[in-house]
């Protein structure tokens, strides 16, 4: 359920970020005309994906291409396949990505794409045609110097192999540079499927640091359980975490003594649902968001947190592994409760950090042990939180506007040293 504006019309989740960069920014004392340039997006292509369904049907789609920013580098973020893809959702998601990279410090701009599909209801081969479809239709604006894709919902390695396959066609030559979070054997990198998750509980870690609360037996409940959700909570559970409840699209489980999350894993491979899972009692969606834990991991989709239930929460700490799962109304409520966030833009930073190393990795042809993947990223995520921080200590700010002033600042900077070509 969306917030609404003071007309009654549902907030949008671009206006939800669009929010967040005002607060940010008004703090900041930005000029108009530089607000405006910062954060509106640079370009959006919509492109229409005819495909032959294997009943021999045409079917056209819709797909997406959003470049927020190009100041601090290529656009770098992942594409989606989800029935409530929508313009206005990519440009969110695009918008975040550039506020993100600017946190990790890595030297990208921000964009995402998508395509409106119900990728559950099609075939390999459906998805594979969807797929070289849409990169062929993008391929103007993307590649390695422009705009590197990479997974989100509903889309994973075997994707992105197709993509990189699909631009090195056309390009006449082998690209693997162009996206991210290929297969390793293709110029995947080691450990950036854990990464986002990897991330999320270094964040975490982070987080219950500065509260006092001990991460070894923390109780953790988890929202989602896909390439973000699952690794979180894996790597949280293999740092002594309590997981005491879990949740994907179907329904919730719960266990106070805690969710061996190993066998969970098994479970899901099996029956590739979450309930089910034996010795756990079932819970519903809203359920799980409002139980008593010390930590909150939202990592399925935007806006599950809003005014409606934000008071219901009794986590101590929100850590989004999702982007954009708490709405600015909510985030008001949660902090006058004393909740601690951790911003997605700070939280789940590890993907794209991990997506940068790829990029370099692949750029180079010389491939990092898994070790040094890791520990660069913890290097990385510790500094990103401590900056940010730093920042709302400074600031008197919550920990999202704090990010999107450093974020905006270092945005900003890159922005003035290029000038303004106009
Ligand atoms: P995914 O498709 O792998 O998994 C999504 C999970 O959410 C699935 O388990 C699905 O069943 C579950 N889900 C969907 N609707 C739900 C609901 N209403 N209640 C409970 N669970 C629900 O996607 P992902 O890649 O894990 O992405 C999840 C979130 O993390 C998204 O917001 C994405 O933008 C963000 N994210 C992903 C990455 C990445 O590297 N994949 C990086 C940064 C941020």
């Amino acid at each position: 359920m969306a917030d609404l504006k003071s007309n009654d019309i549902p907030l949008s989740v671009f206006d939800n970020v669009m929010q967040q960069f005002d607060e940010a920014a008004q703090r900041l004392n930005l000029d108009q005309g530089m607000i405006e340039f910062l954060k509106q997006p640079r370009r959006a292509l919509i492109v229409k994906l005819p495909i032959r369904r294997d009943n021999g049907q045409l079917e056209v789609f819709t797909g997406y291409r959003v470049q927020h920013s190009i100041n601090r580098g290529p656009a770098k973020g992942g594409v989606r396949y989800h029935p409530q893809v929508s313009l206005d959702e990519v440009m969110a998601l695009a918008a975040w990505m550039t506020w993100k990279c600017a946190i990790v410090g890595i030297p990208f701009g921000g964009g995402k794409g998508g395509i409106k599909c119900d990728p559950t209801t099609m075939s390999p081969h459906e998805l594979e045609h969807l797929t070289r479809r849409y990169t062929a239709e993008i391929m103007d604006i993307i590649g390695p110097e422009k705009d590197v894709p990479a997974p989100d919902v509903n889309t994973n390695p075997q994707v992105m192999a197709w993509m990189m396959d699909t631009f090195s066609m056309h390009a006449r030559q082998t690209t693997t540079a162009v996206v991210t979070g290929k297969p390793i054997d293709i110029g995947g990198s080691l450990g950036r499927v854990e990464a986002t998750g990897r991330g999320v509980m270094f964040s975490a870690r982070e987080a219950a640091r500065v509260k006092g609360i001990l991460f070894e037996g923390a109780t953790v409940a988890i929202q989602g359980f896909g390439n973000v959700g699952s690794m979180a909570a894996k790597l949280m559970y293999e740092q002594g975490c309590k997981i005491i409840a879990v949740s994907d699209v179907y329904g919730a489980i719960y266990c106070p003594d805690g969710i061996n999350i190993h066998a969970l894993m098994e479970h899901v491979a099996n029956t590739r649902r979450v309930p089910g899972f034996p010795h756990c009692k079932e819970l519903t969606h809203d359920e799980l968001l409002s139980l008593e834990c010390d930590i909150l991991v939202p990592a399925a989709l935007e806006n599950v947190i809003t005014s409606d239930n934000a008071d219901s929460i009794k986590a101590k700490i929100i850590a989004e592994g999702a982007n954009g799962p708490v709405t600015p109304n909510a985030d008001r409520i949660l902090d006058k409760n004393g909740v601690f966030v951790v911003p997605d833009i700070l939280c789940n930073a590890g993907g794209v950090t991990v997506s940068y190393f790829e990029w370099v990795q692949d750029r180079m042809g010389y491939f990092w042990e898994e070790d040094d993947v890791n520990q660069r990223l913890e290097r990385i995520m510790v500094k990103a939180f401590n900056d940010v921080y730093q920042m709302s200590q400074e600031h008197g700010a919550t920990m999202r506007i704090a990010a999107f002033m450093l974020a905006i600042k270092r945005v900003l900077d890159v922005t003035l040293m290029r000038g303004v070509y106009s």
